[in-house]
């Protein structure tokens, strides 16, 4: 007999959702200049902007918060904090940072500069300004198959070894400071890495004595999919998946906002003794001293905490089976998504909804406002909005117009889940006589966060 794979956990403390009708939320839009990222948050029915920092910590993260030592230097949170990174991720230093980026920004000063260059499967967005800003490359190696929305292949974040391998030939050893992967493929889609592709990875970088790093932000979700969907990983933890997959490396940058629960955090982790010791002069600089870094000790309390909760089999089945839950839903009713669906998003495919807006007029744009006024859900724009301006001021169509519906961890639950696929059903339903829009005010980087927009 089918079970409902259900929320394995109870609600202890809520939060009141603020209803708006139609009308106020199109009076909202025309305020917010059409751009959901100027939409006051408590305006919002159902925030799906992000799923960084927006998690729900439990009641024993909660709990643990009480006991943070706030002492400046030597405090018990972060031997607490070191222990639970030790045992997950089992490098040997670990570098307390204010969150992801800022783990990122250390290596990139220590490593980074003009004629090098870093492979990843893709970049995320942070990393790739981080390595960019000091002047060198940021090289995208995932597989072709990740550039089709309708393969399912159950690894679409794989690296392309053979690319990877003449990358390393073609650049050598003293331009390639350092190689990395992201788990999952967080630009690509959420899409996870197998691994096997990590071992071809760290293979082919220990054969050229390039460092390996993992940009490891949702290790948990990667680790659940191994465990699921590679020959071989069925009968072992998610625990014991992480362990392996990081023993492939030399290192991690984290953002703990993601699959370690928390509204804010991160680290940097590393075995070689030098290079920490470098890590954390630069640290004292800019985060903290090396026992706290960016952090507060409740934070870290929190985190140690949260890191073991992302690794617990029924919460990562159920995260997953939400994810499942939203894409299949939209499937049945004909709406096209990214395939298959990843670890901590639903992708909408915004030129297949909207036939009829050409890429600049932004059709994925034109689907959060419409998301937006029908629903009060709050979605994000990958498309022309984020990548269409070049740095000569020349704009061109992105490669695909999406949606981004992301999911913050533990906080809806199925029903609100189900109401943002109806939504979006009847908006499908209604779709003929949707127009694009126009941008009347934009800044010249990162225009998405601010530009204005009108109706066409
Ligand atoms: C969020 C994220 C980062 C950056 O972390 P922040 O905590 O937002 O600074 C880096 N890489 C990936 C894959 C991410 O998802």
């Amino acid at each position: 007999m089918h079970r409902e794979i259900i929320e394995p956990f109870r609600i202890k403390s809520v939060e009141a959702l603020r209803f708006t009708t139609e009308e106020e939320r199109g009076e909202i839009l025309r305020r917010a200049r059409h751009n959901p990222f100027l939409i006051d948050a408590d305006d919002v029915l159902i925030d799906l902007l992000t799923d960084s920092g927006t998690s729900a910590m439990s009641a024993n993260q909660w709990g643990a918060i009480m006991t943070g030592d706030e002492s400046y230097a030597g405090s018990r949170s972060f031997r607490r904090f070191e222990a639970v990174v030790h045992d997950i991720f089992g490098f040997r230093h670990v570098i307390p940072t204010h969150q992801g980026r800022a783990a990122e920004k250390i290596v990139c000063t220590l490593l980074c500069g003009p004629g090098k260059a870093i492979p990843n499967n893709c970049h995320f967005d942070t990393t790739r300004a981080n390595i960019e800003y000091k002047g060198a490359e940021a090289v995208d190696l995932v597989h072709d198959r990740a550039r089709d929305p309708d393969d399912e292949h159950p690894f679409k974040g794989d690296v392309d070894l053979d690319r990877l391998a003449a990358f390393l030939k073609e650049r050598g050893r003293d331009r390639v400071p350092f190689g990395m992967v992201t788990i999952t493929n967080n630009a690509g889609g959420g899409q996870p890495v197998s691994m096997k592709n990590l071992r071809g990875v760290s293979r082919l970088l220990r054969e050229h004595g390039v460092p390996f790093l993992i940009d490891a932000c949702r290790f948990a979700e990667n680790a659940w999919f191994i465990k699921t969907r590679e020959p071989g990983y069925a009968d072992r933890t998610p625990l014991e998946i992480a362990r392996e997959m990081f023993s492939l490396a030399d290192g991690a940058t984290m953002s703990l906002k993601k699959d370690g629960f928390g509204n804010i955090g991160g680290f940097l982790a590393l075995n070689d003794g030098a290079l920490a010791e470098r890590a954390r002069n630069v640290l004292i600089l800019t985060e903290g001293f090396p026992t706290y870094g960016g952090m507060a000790g409740r934070d870290m309390e929190a985190l140690a905490v949260g890191m073991r909760e992302a690794l617990d089999e029924r919460y990562l089945e159920y995260r997953v089976a939400t994810v499942r839950f939203l894409a299949e839903h939209l499937t049945e009713q004909g709406i096209a998504v990214v395939r298959p669906p990843g670890g901590h998003a639903v992708y909408l495919d915004a030129r297949r909804f909207y036939p009829q807006i050409p890429p600049l007029e932004y059709p994925a744009q034109a689907l959060v406002c419409e998301l937006y006024r029908k629903g009060g859900v709050r979605g994000v724009e990958i498309g022309s909005v984020m990548f269409g301006l070049h740095p000569d001021g020349t704009e061109s169509p992105a490669r695909q117009e999406l949606v981004r519906l992301a999911l913050p961890r533990r906080v809806y639950t199925q029903a609100h889940i189900l109401y943002v696929a109806e939504t979006l059903g009847e908006m499908y339903a209604e779709r003929a006589g949707v127009r694009g829009l126009r941008i009347v005010r934009q800044s010249p980087y990162l225009r998405h966060f601010t530009a204005e927009f009108e109706p066409l």
